[in-house]
């Protein structure tokens, strides 16, 4: 579904991806990790778009992501990503901020994104918050409705930058779980971060970038139990 083959990124003189390739199969857990700087969320970005890529090939679904792609729009209702800061409308309500993307960009009639949002909203634990501001809720409810905002596009992939790494550490289990479900119902996912029993449990694959290297990736138990390399046995001797 999303194939990334030998790309290569230069932010100025500097490369920060020097040909990375990985594969994400439909209904796929991909889980990156690496430390910082290691070009993480800048593949995620090339992925959807957001940057501009010199070398390589990024494929999804089929199409190539290019600057030249006339339909950028178009890629990024097919995948969705979720940041670090969840970003909500700060004016409207919990449910007018999951009901904006289907309404404004898709042009669905309201009702119909209404009954939707409503839906992921309780799908997400939220059902109770429909009329709340973004600004009555926690961190990790607020990511919960950046999830269900992100899900009302109907994406096919949905792309995950450490989406708990700015949570209060008893708000991370929430966002977790909503994210394991989402895996346990097939959707395809990449996922940023550094909660490596996550990734244990959900991976199908965990990728090690380093220095804008994929150095080493296969099924998780295999990379965060057995690494071979050198430079992953270090990485996780410090985030474990
Ligand atoms: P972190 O774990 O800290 O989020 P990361 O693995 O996501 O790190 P990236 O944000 O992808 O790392 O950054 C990779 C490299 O590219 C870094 O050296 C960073 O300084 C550089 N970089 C990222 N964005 C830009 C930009 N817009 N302009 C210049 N350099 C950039
Ligand atoms: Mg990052």
């Amino acid at each position: 579904m999303i194939e990334i083959r030998d790309v290569h990124k230069k932010f100025g003189h500097v490369e920060v991806l020097k040909g990375v390739s990985f594969n994400v199969s439909e209904g796929e857990v991909v889980c990156l990790i690496g430390p910082s700087g290691s070009g993480k969320s800048t593949i995620l970005r090339c992925i959807n778009g957001l940057e501009t890529y010199e070398g390589g090939d990024i494929n999804v679904l089929g199409q190539r992501v290019n600057n030249k792609h006339k339909s950028i729009n178009d890629l990024r209702r097919k995948i969705g990503m979720v940041f670090q800061r969840f970003n909500l409308f700060p004016h409207r309500s919990v449910l007018e901020n999951v009901m904006e993307g289907p309404i404004h960009v898709n042009g669905e009639p309201r009702h119909v994104a209404e009954k939707r949002a409503k839906e992921l909203l309780a799908m997400v634990g939220l059902a109770e918050k429909i009329n709340a501001w973004p600004t009555q809720l926690s961190g990790g409810q607020q990511q919960r409705v950046a999830i269900a905002r992100t899900l009302a596009l109907q994406p096919k992939a949905i792309l995950f930058d450490e989406p708990t790494s700015a949570l209060d550490p008893e708000l991370v289990g929430e966002v977790l779980q909503v994210m394991r479900n989402l895996a346990r119902e097939g959707m395809t996912m990449i996922v940023v971060t550094h909660e490596m029993q996550f990734a244990r449990e959900v991976a199908d694959r965990v990728c090690f970038l380093h220095s804008g290297q994929i150095v080493e990736q296969g099924p998780a138990d295999q990379i965060l139990l057995k690494p071979q390399e050198p430079r992953t046995q270090d990485f996780l001797r410090r985030v474990l």
